[in-house]
């Protein structure tokens, strides 16, 4: 029996994950819940699932959820605070994490999985893409296991050798190809690109997802982080790793080999895959994704990404490929920006411009260690703000 802790349990990874474990009461149990500010649904599922704790935003927040669990649950302990987010992330009873909060704000509880060597199953990229180095050497440090859940990087780990420890080369691997479905606005006119909407945004024409990364998805930033999640995870180089837009999202991502060989991964497009593989690793589970019909698709389309369309990918290249607190600012303006943008306060656009200008405004530094990656953060976050306003 393994012992869960989900961190982000009310957001779109978190459900899915609820979903993969109530199909397997015999091999997981839950030992904590998170949730930001949904009480209501952290409740309902604090009754279904009847953790050992569960942890909130505020202290207001966890009254409610204490007076919501008072008749049917009096012994689930209501937490609340990053602190408690660590806490649950990191503690002995606890035998694996999924870390699904959205953004920086999971940075130090998926941090603290990974410190107190747990099974980190890894939603969370922009974590990994703004602490790089500091998180793989948390892990090594302490033995901690690393399994992608984002469905590309997921793929990637199933198409490598299984002794594979991050040197591509050292095992014949020539190139990792990290497919993309181009969002919704693959085909749109670019010069409309001004004026879409959020809700035309998050519209994502393959995947149900929450607003941030759906955002992201239509800007492409989100494979821009995506290449540099594929960076630390794998050890690729930035000329290792290339993008190709497939817009069925039914290969999540391939390995090409020196032979010549090259290796996919194939699925209908549901994050279930991924969690059930990492949660069962290495074994497999049945996770409720119904079988691929290929007849069915008929045809699978590639291309090459439009880095015209799409300045957030070169964005992320260039972060990659400049070093030490870039992928931090570009996390940070991002995150700012992406804001930004749902709150209407800018136009679509305006995101990559706000994000390449931050960029260019703040000197680069090499981050040793996790109070200066926190104030390359900080800094990147307001020079967005006054940037806006
Ligand atoms: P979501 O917005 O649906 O859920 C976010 C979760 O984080 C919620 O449970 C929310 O309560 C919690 N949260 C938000 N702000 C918080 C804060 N300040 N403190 C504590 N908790 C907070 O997001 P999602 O789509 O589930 O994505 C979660 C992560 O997984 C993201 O990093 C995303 O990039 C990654 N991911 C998601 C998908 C997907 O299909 N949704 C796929 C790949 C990777
Ligand atoms: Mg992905």
């Amino acid at each position: 029996m393994q012992n869960i802790t989900i961190l982000g349990s009310t957001g779109s990874i978190g459900v899915s994950t609820l979903d993969v474990l109530a199909r397997h009461p015999e091999r997981y149990s839950v030992y904590a819940l998170t949730a930001h500010s949904r009480v209501e649904q952290l409740a309902e599922q604090c009754l279904k699932f009847m953790p050992k704790v569960a942890v909130v935003g505020s202290a207001a927040a966890a009254q409610q959820l204490s007076r919501l669990l008072h008749a049917e649950a009096p012994h689930i302990e209501v937490l609340y605070g990053a602190a408690a987010l660590c806490q649950v992330a990191s503690a002995d009873a606890c035998d694996a994490v999924m870390a699904a909060i959205v953004g920086a704000a999971g940075l130090e509880s998926t941090l603290a999985a990974a410190k107190a060597g747990k099974k980190v199953l890894l939603a969370n990229k922009e974590a990994l893409v703004m602490s790089g180095q500091l998180f793989i050497d948390a892990i090594k440090h302490s033995g901690a296991v690393l399994l992608p859940i984002d469905s590309e990087h997921n793929a990637i780990f199933q198409c490598l050798p299984h002794n594979y420890q991050r040197q591509p080369s050292a095992l014949g691997v020539e190139k990792i190809l990290l497919t993309a479905s181009g969002g919704p606005f693959l085909t749109r006119a670019v010069d409309t690109l001004d004026t879409v909407t959020p809700a035309e945004a998050v519209a994502h024409p393959k995947w149900v997802m929450g607003r941030k990364i759906s955002v992201d998805s239509a800007t492409m930033m989100n494979k821009g982080l995506e290449v540099i999640e594929a960076h630390w995870l794998f050890g690729a180089s930035a000329s290792q790793i290339e993008v190709l837009i497939h817009p069925q999202s039914v290969i999540h991502s391939m390995v090409s080999y020196v032979d010549g060989s090259v290796l996919a991964q194939l699925g209908n497009p549901d994050m279930r895959t991924p969690i059930a593989h990492a949660l069962a690793y290495p074994e497999r589970i049945a996770s409720g994704v119904g079988p691929l019909d290929l007849a069915m698709i008929g045809q699978l389309q590639f291309g090459k990404p439009d880095l015209q369309r799409f300045p957030c990918l070169k964005l992320a290249y260039d972060a990659l490929e400049a070093g030490g607190s870039a992928a931090t600012i570009l996390n940070a303006a991002n995150e700012v920006a992406v804001q930004a943008f749902l709150d209407e306060k800018i136009g679509f656009r305006m995101i990559d411009q706000l994000i390449a200008r931050t960029m260019d405004s703040l000197p680069l530094c090499a981050v040793t260690d996790i109070e200066m990656l926190l104030e390359q953060d900080r800094l990147a976050r307001e020079t967005v703000e006054s940037l806006i306003s």
